[in-house]
C-alpha cells in the first residue's frame, strides 16, 4: 500500500523475538531440508534434527531484532553497552536512518548470505560469535536482565549470552547449514511485523516505495505484551511439540 504514515509507531522487541521463534518453528516443521539449508543445500536426511530445531528457535528470536540495528535508541542499541550503541549509530548513518535500508528484502538477503559467507570463510569462530550476538539480542528482547541501559543491564546480558554460547558450543556444528536461513527468516519476520504498523517499511529499498498493511492499528504495549507475545510463545511450543512427537 502506498500512503503509509510517518508516525514512529513501534513494534516491541519481544513481539519481534517471539514472532521470529514462531516463524522458525513453523518453517522447521513444514519446509523441506533443501529450503532450510539454502544456500548450503544439504540433503540426505529428511528433516532437521530436534537439537538443530531448538537451537534455531533461540537464534531466530535474536535475528528478528537485527533490522533495528539502524536505531541508536532502539531495543538493540544497548545490548552490548557502548560497543553496540556505537555500531548502531554507524549502521543508522549508513542505512539512511530508521526503517530504511535495514528494513528491506535486500537486507534479508544480505543477512542470510553474510552468515553463509562468514561460516564458509571463517568457520567455527564466526558461528560462535554470531550465536553469542543473537543470544544477546534474544535475552535483551525478552527482558531477561535488570532494567536500564547501564553496565548492570548489559553486563547481565553478556553473562547470559556467554553461558548460552558455551551450552550451544556443545551441540552446534562448525557450519550449521540451517543458520543462514534462520538469520534471514528472523529478519524477514521483523519486516512483516513492522509492515503491519502504519509506518511500514521500504521493502524494495533502494526504491522509495514504502509498504504497509496497517491491520494492527496502534495495538498498544499491553496487547503486545499480554496477548501477542504469549500467543507466539505458546504457538512456538505447540509446533515444537508437534515436531518432536512426529519425528521418528
Ligand atoms: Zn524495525
Amino acid at each position: 500500500m502506498v500512503g503509509c504514515s510517518t508516525n514512529l509507531e513501534v513494534v516491541l522487541g519481544h513481539s519481534h523475538a517471539t514472532s521470529g521463534a514462531f516463524a522458525w518453528s513453523v518453517a522447521a516443521a513444514t519446509l523441506p531440508l533443501a529450503a532450510l539449508t539454502y544456500p548450503v543445500l544439504q540433503s540426505g536426511e529428511a528433516r532437521l534434527g530436534p537439537v538443530d530445531v531448538v537451537l534455531g528457535v533461540f537464534l531466530t528470536a535474536g535475528a528478528a531484532l537485527l533490522p533495528d540495528a539502524d536505531h541508536p535508541k532502539g531495543t538493540i542499541a544497548h545490548v552490548l553497552g557502548p560497543l553496540s550503541y556505537f555500531l548502531c549509530k554507524v549502521i543508522s548513518t549508513i542505512a539512511g536512518g530508521h526503517r530504511q535500508a535495514t528494513h528491506s528484502f535486500a537486507f534479508v538477503i544480505a543477512a542470510a548470505y553474510g552468515t553463509w559467507a562468514g561460516m564458509h570463510w571463517i568457520g567455527r569462530g564466526f558461528t560462535l560469535a554470531l550465536v553469542f550476538f543473537l543470544l544477546a539480542l534474544a535475552v535483551r528482547a525478552l527482558h531477561l536482565y535488570p532494567p536500564g541501559d547501564g553496565i548492570r543491564s548489559w553486563g547481565t546480558i553478556v553473562v547470559l549470552a556467554t553461558a548460552g554460547t558455551f551450552a550451544m558450543d556443545h551441540w552446534i556444528s562448525d557450519r550449521p547449514a540451517w543458520l543462514p536461513f534462520c538469520v534471514g527468516l528472523g529478519a524477514f519476520a521483523h519486516l512483516i511485523g513492522d509492515c503491519l504498523t502504519d509506518r511500514g517499511c521500504r521493502l524494495f529499498w533502494p526504491f522509495k516505495l514504502r509498504t504497509c498493511l496497517p491491520i494492527i492499528e496502534r495495538t498498544g504495549n499491553k496487547v503486545e505484551t499480554w496477548i501477542l507475545t504469549p500467543l507466539f510463545a505458546v504457538a512456538t511450543l505447540g509446533v515444537l511439540w508437534h515436531v518432536f512427537t512426529t519425528t521418528p
